[in-house]
């Protein structure tokens, strides 16, 4: 392996080029995988027609003629195909004309100009479409960074490697004849015919897959054999503490809860997911683990992905233990250093019972005295690794798992294979679904009078319109932007709120108070509201530019109201009416929905993989390649059994490391 600058033809600008992509080595260069490819076929003489994108090969019959005006240079010239001669012109790519001599042979593709019989060119390669075909790979770029530059340096590297390691044990691939490591890395940056690419992706999509499961199993086998002592279970205790809800506990939370108190009771340590849909109520049973595992002596941390939910979350459960002596608090990477240095004093002293907080939890500095619980809120914003690191905190803590995200049963036994399941399925009974509609941007004012009519009723509403990828400041542009409209239009009637994720925590914690008290009544925000946020008299969502979410982001945004039995409404705003979107309009099951987004977008959103790499996958598919998964599943089950990575320790040392269990 060698770095970026001690390959030849990379220079500095490059380099910082490749690092936007993450590409710091040469083994990163060629680990980078085509997203896509692109298959070159002759175009059939039939689909020859006027205006028509061809593709087609031959060779040059005559001089190359060169013409340039100002920045622009023109060369034309003929090519002799099988479907006859034709005229080609090729703009600014003057750099190539000394190789076009007359017999070369090229392919090109282009727009055909059939009365004119001219092709104006888009791509030239030199060749023959032997087979028929020619396939091209195709990488996610940068600005500044040429496709073909890409693989360019790719193939530099691939010309002399023999650096590239097997890891996928040799029974394995003898069991599956699998290509090489090396050969199928080639063949994807170079592919030559479609039925070698299909073999090197599946070479490259098993191993991806295999290592996957493998630390899933791992995870899975080091939880079940973790002993620790029997919890004792005070059912008074608690029946007392739930009595002083003001609801009843639905069946499954009750249920729910029975699984948790069975795995506290018994003498491995819990490693517990809990699925529930939005609103579902999954935070009150939370919160009854962590006082049975107070009234053990332990303490509990509770993580969540963002500011708002912790604080959302110790207002809630401050409210719940006000009359237990459970000793509750924050932790953000925003609390004031004095403040955190004492609290991790408090939590090394045990003076504190229950810690809610963002990755701040996570910190090295932070040290617990007794940790018994981990909560994970919204798990499937955290990957396989951070999820591993809170646990590391104490010997044996019991962990549970929240996610709103459902993602259907098959999925979730092998993605979450490490776990056990419990499923909150219905909801609180005094809640109705929510009514959505569609509107385009030229219906706005029906839009507007709607909300107008629920400020009317003394009720409040969310606004949401999405961030603008790459590109935070005009995240706050556009959200501002709204804002001034809104007070335009509203500010006789009710008062208009920012909140985005450019605020400092403090204001952010105020306007959000600020609308939990109705001293607000319209809130303008970025999906900083995504996750948890909780508003009793909101009975209003609208989403703006609704379009640029997946289903599963429309899904949570929209339960953010509909927490009472009051009607509730989500519009969604869209460009165009699209028939994604009308799921929406038609059922409020998160695990439907999440079924259609499956189908849909493969599990790239479920997973929100944009926020915890580890579930991104490189070059797999988990819908699509699902029985690949399925394989990759088992085996790695079998050679787990059969003690396989004692006897591979190289390979050993590699998943160890990733998953953070190398101490
Ligand atoms: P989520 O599962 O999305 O995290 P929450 O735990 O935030 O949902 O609960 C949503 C709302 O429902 C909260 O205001 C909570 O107090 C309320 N709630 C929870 N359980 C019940 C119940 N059994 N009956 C009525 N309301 C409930
Ligand atoms: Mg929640």
């Amino acid at each position: 392996m060698s770095t970026l600058s001690q390959i030849k033809g990379i220079g500095p600008k490059t380099i910082s080029l490749l690092e936007k992509l993450n590409i710091y080595t040469s083994d990163d260069l060629i680990n980078y995988y085509p997203f896509r490819f692109e298959i070159l076929k002759r175009t059939p003489q039939d689909e020859f027609i006027n205006e028509a994108k061809v593709i087609i090969d031959g060779v040059v019959s005559s001089p190359v003629v060169l013409n340039h005006f100002r920045k622009i240079n023109k060369m034309t010239f003929f090519i002799k195909t099988s479907y006859g001669i034709f005229n080609l012109i090729i703009f600014n790519r003057s750099f190539l004309k000394n190789n076009l001599t007359v017999d070369k042979k090229i392919i090109i593709t282009g727009k055909l100009d059939l009365l004119k019989n001219t092709i104006i060119v888009n791509d030239l390669f030199f060749g023959e479409l032997n087979s028929n075909s020619i396939i091209k790979p195709i990488y996610h770029t940068t600005a500044g960074l040429k496709n073909k530059n890409l693989n360019n340096f790719i193939q530099l590297i691939l010309k002399d490697n023999n650096l590239t390691k097997e890891i996928l044990p040799q029974s394995l691939i003898d069991k599956y004849k699998f290509i090489s490591k090396a050969s199928a890395l080639k063949i994807i940056h170079q592919p030559q015919t479609e039925e070698t690419l299909k073999k090197a992706l599946l070479r490259l999509k098993y191993e991806e897959l295999f290592i996957f499961m493998l630390k899933i199993n791992i995870l899975k086998n080091n939880f079940k054999k973790i002993q620790r002592s029997k919890r004792k279970i005070d059912r008074n205790k608690l029946n007392e503490l739930i009595d002083t809800l003001d609801f009843k506990l639905t069946n499954d939370q009750v249920n729910t809860l029975d699984d948790i108190i069975s795995d506290l009771s018994s003498d491995y340590k819990m490693n517990r997911l809990l699925q529930g849909d939005v609103g579902s109520g999954k935070t009150i049973v939370a919160a009854l683990a962590s006082y049975l595992i107070y009234d053990n002596g332990y303490q509990t941390a509770l993580m969540v992905p963002t500011e708002l939910l912790a604080i959302q979350h110790y207002d809630t459960l401050k409210k719940l233990f006000k009359d237990t002596k459970m000793k509750i608090k924050l932790l953000l990477g925003s609390t004031k250093k004095k403040e955190k240095e004492l609290i991790y004093d408090q939590l090394k002293n045990h003076e504190i019972d229950l810690v809610i907080g963002t990755h701040a939890l996570i910190q090295d500095k932070v040290e617990y005295s007794n940790l018994g619980l981990v909560i994970t809120d919204e798990q499937h914003r955290f990957g396989v690794n951070q999820r591993n690191i809170l646990k590391d905190k104490s010997q044996a803590p019991d962990v549970l798992y929240l996610s709103a995200t459902p993602i259907p049963r098959t999925y979730a036994l092998t993605i979450y294979g490490d776990m056990d399941i419990s499923n909150i399925k219905s909801k609180p009974q005094n809640r109705k679904d929510i009514m959505t509609i569609i509107k385009t941007k030229k219906e706005i004012k029906d839009v507007l009078t709607l909300i107008k009519e629920e400020i009317d009723l003394n009720h409040q509403v969310f606004v949401v319109a999405p961030m603008i990828e790459e590109d935070e400041e005009s995240e706050n542009e556009n959200v501002s932007k709204l804002k001034r409209q809104f007070d335009l239009a509203f500010s006789k009637l009710c008062k208009v709120g920012l909140l985005h994720g450019k605020m400092k925590p403090d204001e952010k914690d105020t306007i959000m108070k600020d609308f939990s008290n109705n001293k607000i009544q319209i809130l303008i925000s970025t999906t900083v509201i995504e996750v948890g946020i909780d508003i009793q008299n909101a009975t209003m969502m609208v989403i703006f530019d609704a379009n640029k979410f997946g289903l599963s982001t429309l899904h949570q945004l929209r339960g953010r109201v509909g927490r009472n039995d009051l009607d509730c409404y989500c519009v969604l705003i869209s460009e165009k009416k699209e028939p994604r979107l009308e799921i929406m309009t038609r059922t409020n099951d998160g695990f439907e929905i999440s079924e259609e987004d499956f189908k849909m977008r493969g599990s790239g959103d479920i997973f929100g993989y944009k926020q915890s790499g580890e579930m991104a996958f490189k070059i797999s598919d988990l819908k699509k390649d699902y029985k690949i998964l399925m394989s990759a599943k088992e085996d790695s089950e079998e050679f787990l059994k059969n003690n396989g990575l004692e006897q591979d320790l190289e390979l050993k040392n590699i998943i160890m490391k990733s998953l953070d269990l190398s101490s």
